[in-house]
């Protein structure tokens, strides 16, 4: 029946775009994540340390130099 529709189907134009799969981007979820896990709490997006379970601020909005910060100088790990 909509076999016309299939075949369009198949004629992506996406299919180049592999290049980004190969981090030669710099990720943009940096790697602070790796410290902190990120939380919702009432309504608002929090970073919770995963070594002192303090909460940050943790919306992208936010951006992560103060998430960076704390784990780097002042959280006793
Ligand atoms: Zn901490």
């Amino acid at each position: 029946m909509n076999e016309s529709q299939e075949y369009e189907s198949q004629e992506q134009p996406f299919q180049e775009e592999a290049t980004n799969v190969n981090g030669n981007k710099r990720r943009l979820t940096s790697d602070v994540w790796n410290h902190f896990d990120r939380k919702t709490i009432d309504g608002e997006v929090k970073a919770e340390c995963k070594y002192c379970r303090k909460h940050l601020a943790g919306s992208s909005r936010s951006g992560t130099t103060h998430l960076r910060e704390h784990y780097t100088n002042r959280c006793k790990r």
